[in-house]
């Protein structure tokens, strides 16, 4: 047979190719269905490199040397078999560890049962050397204890198998192709435990290469061959060019799916530069979103607006989409970023638009009243309502120009927000009319918050069309109220008829009104 000269280094070779795959499945070790891959295949790796050093070693001691070294590794591939799989298939594996601590223990005592000299018999009743087509190995008569130890261990690997493939039963058709795989990958060094002595064959280090297919299949099946049915190239490829941010998650809370677009607006959400997202916990977008975090959290779907401090005026919208709907905890999820920014502004320019008077800049009638509205009276203060008419206003625009008359009505409602800004609510609610809300502590302190303005106003000088300076002097009704039960009509009223007084008995003067009669109650 000259394919057998070679065999130690197809041994070897089979090393290497575990080995490799080991390296790049440790890669994504944190991927769900992909934890445990990395180290099942460093075992098969260890086995060849102990069944070619048995092989190749001249002396019968070292011989039984490498053949007890290959022992930890063989047994903790069928144990690692089973946790691949179960962690591929099951959708909680969150105590996957503490069983495999307590399986791991019977193996523990094998191993440790074979590299005891002293208790070698309770193991094997008789060792060898065997040597078949050239190749010379350990032969070894197993006791019964270890033929339960043995069994033990396959337990293992046709639980993998059996889990499997009821899996398969119920796999979406696109993971067919995967499971399919991986499940043939997996019968061969499950089958060969049983099918090597039936066919007679006893070349030493066999079970090394029953192994290979198994973690080829695994390796194809969880990292090539799904991420060209869980993502095939065309669906990546919308992605990438998607608009809108796309991430996904696995149970663990792993990113396991983002397109440039997600990258790019996590940077803007989270400030941390970052390229590479995959694999990377969303925790870190969670921490600062306490809303997002409670759905997501809970897996349950949801819509938010995300605003981004401090990056000009940028707004994201982010919806969670539970990848499956089943009731078991922990599943992965969809998160989809889209570019609200340009409709925020334009939300923002409406709502402006809506409120604001655009000659200058106040609330306008509708919204002042609007807010005004709301105000409920704190205990002790009372509610101030101040009407501003200015006086012989039809004569500066008669005088001075329209335009002029606008830069005169500036002038005014500046003067007001400078004074009311922090203290109340200011608006426009008239032509020439403005009105004025704030708490005061008594009628007198209102009293003398509009007095003091009507001063200021008449004492400051505006200049318009750049050469005229004028005064404007505003005549001003007062309200004041501080029972809650007032409605804004009934204040409104008397700082109305206030004004009027004002007017007719002289203009730029302040009136204080009556106490609002309480004439309509609205019931809801
Ligand atoms: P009184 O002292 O009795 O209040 O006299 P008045 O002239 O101020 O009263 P009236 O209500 O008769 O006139 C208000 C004027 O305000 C009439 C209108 O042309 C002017 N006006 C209203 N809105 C604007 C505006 O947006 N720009 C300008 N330039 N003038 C306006
Ligand atoms: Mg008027
Ligand atoms: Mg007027």
């Amino acid at each position: 047979m000259p394919w057998i000269q070679g065999y130690p280094y197809y041994l070897l070779m089979g090393s290497v190719l575990s080995l490799y795959m080991g390296v790049s499945s440790y890669r994504h070790r944190k991927l769900a269905g992909r934890r445990y891959l990395w180290i099942l295949m460093l075992l098969v790796s260890l086995i060849f490199v102990a069944t070619a050093g048995e092989i190749m070693s001249p002396s019968f001691q070292s011989k039984l040397w490498w053949k007890n070294v290959q022992q930890a590794p063989l047994f903790f591939s069928a144990l690692f078999t089973y946790a691949v799989v179960k962690e591929y298939v099951s959708p909680s594996t969150g105590r996957l560890p503490v069983k495999l601590a307590i399986f791991s223990i019977p193996i523990v005592m094998d191993v440790l049962l074979i590299f005891t000299d002293s208790y070698h018999h309770l193991m094997r009743s008789e060792v060898s050397v065997l040597t078949v087509a050239g190749v010379s190995g350990i032969a070894v008569k197993p006791t019964l204890l270890s033929m339960a130890f043995i069994a033990y261990d396959q337990l293992f690997g046709l639980y993998a198998v059996c889990l499997l493939a009821v899996s398969l039963l119920n796999t979406p058709r696109v993971y067919l192709r995967t499971n399919i795989l991986l499940l043939a990958g997996l019968l061969v060094p499950v089958i060969s435990v049983f099918l090597l002595p039936l066919l007679k064959i006893t070349i030493t280090g066999f079970t090394a290469f029953t192994y290979l297919p198994a973690i080829i299949a695994a390796y194809f099946a969880l990292f090539v061959s799904s991420k060209l049915t869980i993502f095939p190239l065309t669906k990546n490829k919308i992605l990438e060019h998607m608009k809108d941010g796309v991430v996904l998650t696995d149970r663990y809370d792993n990113i396991i799916g983002i397109n440039d677009a997600a990258t790019a607006i996590l940077y803007d959400i989270t400030r941390i530069a970052n390229d590479n997202w995959m694999g990377k916990n969303i925790d870190l977008f969670m921490k600062s979103h306490k809303d997002i975090a409670a759905h997501y959290s809970q897996r349950t779907e949801g819509q938010f607006e995300v605003v981004c401090s401090g990056a000009g005026e940028l707004c994201y919208g982010v919806s969670l989409i539970a990848t499956e709907h089943a009731a078991t905890e922990n599943k992965g999820m969809l998160i989809v970023f889209s570019d609200h920014s340009e409709k925020k502004r334009y939300e923002r320019e409406l709502v402006y638009q809506a409120t604001v008077d655009d000659l200058t800049g106040l609330y306008n009638r509708r919204h002042f009243m609007q807010r005004v509205q709301i105000q409920t009276i704190p205990d002790g203060l009372g509610l101030a309502l101040l009407l501003f008419d200015i006086d012989d206003f039809k004569l500066i625009n008669d005088t001075y120009g329209h335009l002029a008359g606008d830069q005169a009505l500036v002038d005014f409602s500046n003067k007001i927000l400078q004074v009311y800004q922090n203290k109340g609510i200011a608006g426009r609610v008239g032509g020439e009319e403005f009105a004025v809300c704030f708490f005061a502590e008594d009628k007198s302190a209102a009293l003398k918050e509009a007095e003091d303005f009507r001063t200021m106003m008449s004492d400051y000088t505006i200049i318009l069309n750049e050469q005229d300076s004028i005064h404007l002097t505003a005549s001003i009704g007062i309200s004041f109220t501080e029972r809650r039960e007032v409605t804004f009509e009934d204040l409104y009223r008397e700082a109305d008829e206030a004004l009027y007084h004002s007017k007719n008995t002289g203009k730029n003067r302040v009136t204080l009104g009556r106490e609002p009669i309480i004439r309509e109650t609205v019931k809801g």
